[in-house]
């Protein structure tokens, strides 16, 4: 079974649109695709993608969830 194609975000405010991710994939499947608004979201190719999730590890908020998920984990 194919691996999930990576979420890079669940909402707007999950994004600050810095394209890390962007310039990290190595397939070259993310695009920054402009909003109504003028900033730019990043979208995935699932065609090119090939789920080495290189692009959630650069992800500046994905990095600060999981460091939180540490501290927190750390208190036991
Ligand atoms: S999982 Fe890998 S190939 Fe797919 S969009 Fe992210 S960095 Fe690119
Ligand atoms: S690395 Fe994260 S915050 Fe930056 S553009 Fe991609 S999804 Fe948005």
């Amino acid at each position: 079974m194919q691996k999930a194609l990576p979420v890079l975000y669940e909402s707007k405010a999950l994004c600050c649109g810095c394209t890390a991710c962007f310039a990290i994939c190595p397939q070259g499947a993310i695009s920054m695709i402009e909003d109504d608004e003028g900033f730019e979201y990043p979208a995935i190719d699932e065609t090119k993608c090939v789920r080495c999730y290189m692009c959630l590890k650069v992800c500046p908020i994905k990095g600060k969830q999981s460091l939180d998920d540490r501290q927190m984990g750390s208190n036991y």
